[in-house]
Formats: structure tokens, C-alpha cells, sequence
């Protein structure tokens, strides 16, 4: 087939191209698919009567987490931005630090920096990930940032930099590599925001295993879910016994005296929860084969269209496809509108990435790097279609 260029004249073949993958009738974002042991699981829960802060199933969520993802602990919490927030807390996150993090990402990692009282620092992504840009960013803190006493100072505020948090945006794995060697030289801790990236590996290891902390998310859209739920994941037991600990209102063992070492959280997950998250975890290796399948017919479906492309893993890594992406070339980016509004009125459901966190109304004023010309270049021209595993 010859390949047409797209132009407003013919946007109407994208929505076709959409139509020939996912079939007839109405199409939403992404959606949770219960077909394994979720209702056993979630009656057993009930009928132990063990619904809530402790039971089986929060030992064996955490255990199935840690052999699926290879990291020796996960402790499991209550969603995701609280298993930022505390991670942040256990990396050294304190009141006035300021913590590096992409302004395209969701809102809920810039919130989880926040609540420790921390400054997110917004820096720019790069086009093939969609990560952090790990040269533009050393360039940046070359120019901005100085170490003393073991300390990353940003000179411009005086503040310590303590932290960085990558996001794997979609799922597909940051450079996490660099980034995580570019931390260590500038002596800052590093969180990895996995939320959107269980099942996804950066060669060969898994997402959220690579800084001392990562955090994965369980919510209702992401590709497992607990209904709410998230999960701290670390190969350091201290970390690990603090993070369950904190996450549990700091109450040391005892059978019955109400004794607390430290302003804790009830960020546990609760057991019902967990018991979702045992079924779901089963599935997995279905849902990742569908989703890679997904992007497959999408990639071959698009192909006789010029002018946009299906976003795709990046080298070195295996995404867990979890939401899907058409990037439009840069000169085409006056066409996403008449996209999204051509394909939500066929009832395709279609959004655009995030608004940019630096123009949010909470983090107008905060410190962000000099160019972010790519994030800004990215939220013009990207759109989100049907992903749910199931479709193919
Ligand atoms: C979903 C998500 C979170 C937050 O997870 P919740 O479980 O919804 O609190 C954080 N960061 C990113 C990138 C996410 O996509």
C-alpha cells in the first residue's frame, strides 16, 4: 500500500486505522480485567473476616512482588504517591532540599517531593524514552550546582539538590543507566517513580530496582491493579524494615502495649486489597504478551501513514506497553486536537499527555532547568489510545 501523508484533510484515516485494531463499538483508555482467582481471593478475604491493616495476603503480595521483580524486599502500601512520599523520606528527603524530577510526569510525583516539604526541581525529557535526559541534565548541574562536604548545592538558591526521581513514562524504561551514575557522581539519592512500569525491564533488571528505592503503583488504571494500592521496592533490609515500619504507624512489636518510636503513616495496604493483588499478579505474563501485541497492530495498522509513529520501547529495555502513544511529527502537532476530537466523538477514548508540571498553578515558582524545549515539544504532539490488555 502506498503511504499517505497525513493532513487535516485526511485525520479521518487515523480514527479508521484506530477502528481496524479494536473493532466495533465504544473503546475506553484503559480498563482493570478480572479473569483469574479474583473473586476466590477477595471471598476467602471476607470470609477469613481479615480485610483490613494485616493478613496472608500482604506477606504474599510482598513476596510475589519481590521474585516477579527480582528486588530483594517490596513492602506494600496503601498507592502509589504514598509509597513516593515515604520513599523520599527514607532517601533523606528533608524540609528545603530540593528534589530533581521531570516536569512531564504526573502531578503525583512532584506531590509526593512537596509533602515532604521538598522543592521539585523540573528538568527536561528526551524523545526516545520520554525519561529524563541524562546529558542535558548533567550539562544543567554542571552550570547551576557545586558538591561540598558531600552535598549537591544548587548554587543559584543555596539549597541542597538531595534527590532525584525518574519516571518510566508509559512504562517504558528511562535511561536509568546514566541517570543512575549521574547520581552517584553528584551525590544524590535516587527514587525511581516505577509506578507506570511494572514489567518493564532495563536490561534485564527491573524497573524501580535501580536507585536504593523504587515505587511501583497498583491503581485502578495501571497494568495490575489493587483497586488503590502501590509498593515500595529495595535490596536494602534496613531500608526495608523502615519503610515497613513507618508505613504501619511506627508502633514497635509488643502483644499489646500501644508504643511509637516515630510520627509514622497508616500507608499500609490493607489485606482485601492485597488479595486483588495476588489474582492480578497472575495474569501477568498474560497481560504483557497482550499488550505487546497490541502495540504490534497498532505499529503495522499505522504504518501506511506518514507523518506520526506508535511510541516503542527503547533499545536496552522490554516495556510493559502499558499505555500506548501516537507521537505526531513535530510539524504536525497542529493536528492533535482535531484528533482527540475526532476520536472521542466516534467514542474511541483518546487523551493527550499531562500539562506540563512547571505550569501547574502549585509549581509555577519552583526552580526548573533553562530548557525544557522538549517536554514542551512532547505535550503538543502526543496522544494516548486504547491500551488495555485483551484488546488483540
Ligand atoms: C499513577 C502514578 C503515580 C501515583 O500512583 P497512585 O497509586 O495513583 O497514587 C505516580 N507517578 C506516576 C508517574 C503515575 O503514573
Amino acid at each position: 500500500m502506498d503511504s499517505i501523508a497525513l493532513s487535516s484533510d485526511n485525520v479521518y484515516k487515523v480514527i479508521d486505522v484506530l477502528r481496524s485494531v479494536l473493532g466495533e463499538g465504544e473503546v475506553n483508555l484503559h480498563h482493570p480485567i478480572f479473569r483469574g482467582n479474583e473473586s476466590k481471593y477477595l471471598n476467602d478475604c471476607i470470609d477469613s473476616t481479615y480485610v483490613s491493616s494485616v493478613g496472608p495476603y500482604v506477606e504474599k503480595f510482598e513476596k510475589d512482588l519481590a521474585a516477579f521483580t527480582g528486588a530483594k524486599y517490596a513492602i506494600s502500601i496503601v498507592n502509589g504517591t504514598a509509597a513516593l512520599h515515604l520513599a523520599l523520606l527514607l532517601a533523606g528527603v528533608n524540609r528545603g532540599d530540593e528534589v530533581l524530577v521531570p516536569t512531564l510526569t504526573f502531578i503525583g510525583t512532584p506531590n509526593a517531593i512537596s509533602y515532604c516539604g521538598a522543592i521539585p526541581h523540573f528538568v527536561d525529557s528526551e524523545s526516545i524514552t520520554f525519561g529524563i535526559d541524562p546529558f542535558k541534565l548533567r550539562t544543567w548541574l554542571n552550570k547551576i550546582a557545586h558538591i561540598k562536604n558531600g552535598m549537591c548545592i544548587n548554587h543559584q538558591t543555596g539549597k541542597v539538590i538531595r534527590a532525584i526521581v525518574p519516571v518510566h513514562i508509559f512504562g517504558h524504561p528511562c535511561a536509568i543507566g546514566e541517570l543512575t551514575e549521574l547520581a552517584n557522581e553528584f551525590h544524590i539519592s535516587l527514587v525511581e517513580d516505577a509506578a507506570e512500569a511494572f514489567g518493564s525491564w532495563y536490561k534485564g533488571r527491573h524497573a524501580g530496582t535501580f536507585g536504593d528505592l523504587g515505587v511501583l503503583s497498583f491503581n485502578g488504571n495501571k497494568i495490575i491493579t489493587t483497586g488503590g494500592g502501590g509498593a515500595i521496592l529495595t535490596d536494602n533490609q534496613e531500608l526495608a524494615i523502615r519503610a515497613k515500619h513507618l508505613s504501619t504507624t511506627a508502633k514497635k512489636t509488643h502483644l499489646w502495649s500501644f508504643d511509637h518510636d516515630s510520627i509514622g503513616f497508616n500507608y499500609r495496604m490493607p489485606n482485601i486489597n492485597a488479595a486483588l493483588g495476588c489474582a492480578q499478579l497472575e495474569l501477568m505474563p498474560e497481560f504483557l504478551s497482550s499488550k505487546r501485541l497490541l502495540f504490534n497492530a497498532y505499529t503495522s495498522a499505522f504504518e501506511f501513514i506518514s507523518g506520526l509513529k506508535i511510541l516503542k520501547e527503547p533499545s536496552d529495555s522490554k516495556s510493559n506497553y502499558w499505555l500506548q502513544a501516537i507521537v505526531l511529527d513535530p510539524q504536525n502537532s497542529h493536528l492533535k486536537e482535531q484528533i482527540l476530537q475526532l476520536s472521542n466523538n466516534a467514542k474511541i477514548m483518546t487523551r493527550p499527555i499531562w500539562k506540563l508540571n512547571h505550569h501547574q498553578d502549585p509549581y509555577k515558582m519552583c526552580p526548573r532547568a533553562d530548557d525544557l524545549t522538549i517536554a514542551e515539544s512532547l505535550i503538543g504532539r502526543v496522544i494516548n489510545i486504547p491500551s488495555s490488555a485483551g484488546y488483540i
